[in-house]
């Protein structure tokens, strides 16, 4: 591609990486960031990874809760990378908080694309816009599954990603673009540098034993170097345009994660207790962020991850080595 690829939300934890993948595979790069002090940061992260100046990387400051600067930001690009989302480390009590920057946002980028003549859309949605549904009735979700939005007790950060997924289906369809997403599961492996988003939050609160024990939920993870990779795979091969894709490596269970860590860093203090389930939702009470873990204590859900193995065109990292990358990195930015 000889025209920029434009990235949303270039600060991202994810997108940092999809960045590292874009120039590394000679793509220059167009990314929006929502400060001069952000752009710095990431250009010098990218220097220090890259080995190099990051050529061909320039940046823009866009907000996706403002129409300011979307109508000219994207002129000349060849394609769209669109990753900014409210990604929080806690569920507010209003969704809208969540709702609204992620659907307005979503059709603000896809609108700008349209009016610079491009053509080729990457959105990265979740696995959050799929698994969505009565606790129970499906463990094994595919891409033709979507999450009910009316589902009691259903996040707002997962409403808000169905929501922005179904919003970009629909613009695309209108607008004449060709759409693909990726939709990972839980994201895991090493940061570039100290700002790690939410993804390692679960990692990072096992480091530093912020809970005295270990509650019996497990995660379908993936590494952040595969999503981005996927990002690019799909970006390249037009015949991922209008499909869904889901980005995800392994299930693991919280237990095994904790296990994981002890072995690799003894020296910090890891919980081992399991938490009994009883206790975890009687806690919930007073702890907002169990609360919303209680539907999941002991249910498995799992994913097709053959159309991403077969895009990727390698073999996927494996969960426990995203677990042990995303600590080193936490570790050594001094987070943990
Ligand atoms: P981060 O929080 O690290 O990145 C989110 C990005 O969105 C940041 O660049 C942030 O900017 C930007 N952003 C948030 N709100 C706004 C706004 N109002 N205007 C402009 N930019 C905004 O999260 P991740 O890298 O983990 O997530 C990236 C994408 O991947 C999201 O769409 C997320 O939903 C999706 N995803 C993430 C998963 C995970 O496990 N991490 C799993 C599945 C999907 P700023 O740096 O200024 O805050």
């Amino acid at each position: 591609m000889t025209r920029p690829v434009f990235v949303t939300g270039a600060s991202g934890f994810i997108a940092r990486h999809i960045l590292l993948s874009l120039l590394r595979a000679g793509h220059a790069v167009r990314g929006s960031v929502r400060s001069v002090a952000k752009a710095e940061d990431v250009r010098a992260s990218l220097a220090r990874h890259l080995g190099r100046d990051p050529e061909g990387l320039a940046f823009c400051l866009l907000d996706l809760t403002r129409d300011a600067g979307w109508s000219e930001a994207m002129a000349g690009c060849g394609a769209l990378v669109h990753t900014a989302s409210p990604v929080p480390l806690e569920q507010p009590d209003t969704p809208e908080t969540l709702v609204l920057p992620a659907v307005d946002g979503t059709t603000r980028a896809l609108d700008a694309a349209a009016r610079a003549g491009i053509a080729r859309v990457v959105l990265t949605s979740s696995v959050a816009a799929i698994s969505g549904q009565k606790a129970g009735a499906v463990a094994r979700f595919t891409t033709t599954d979507w999450t009910d939005p009316n589902l009691p007790g259903l996040s707002p950060y997962a409403l808000s990603k169905t929501l922005a997924e179904r919003a970009a289906w629909q613009r695309a369809e209108a607008l004449g673009l060709k759409l693909t997403t990726i939709n990972p599961s839980f994201v895991f492996g090493p940061a570039l540098d100290a700002d790690t988003g939410a993804s390692l939050g679960v990692i990072q609160r096992l480091l530093t034993a912020r809970d005295p024990a270990v509650p019996r939920v497990s995660f379908f993870v993936v590494d952040v170097r595969d999503v981005a990779d996927l990002h690019l795979a799909a970006l390249t091969d037009d015949t991922t345009a209008g499909q869904r894709i889901i980005a995800a490596s392994q299930q693991i269970w919280l237990r095994e994660i904790a296990a994981e860590l002890r072995a690799a860093h003894p020296g910090h203090p890891v919980p081992r207790l399991p938490a009994p389930d009883w206790l975890v939702r009687l806690l919930a009470r007073r702890e907002p962020a169990l609360r919303w873990i209680t539907p999941s204590l002991g249910r498995v859900v799992t994913f097709d991850t053959a159309p991403c193995r077969a895009l990727l065109g390698r073999e996927m990292i494996p969960a426990r080595q995203a677990v042990r990358d995303g600590a080193a990195s936490l570790i050594a930015h001094g987070l943990a």
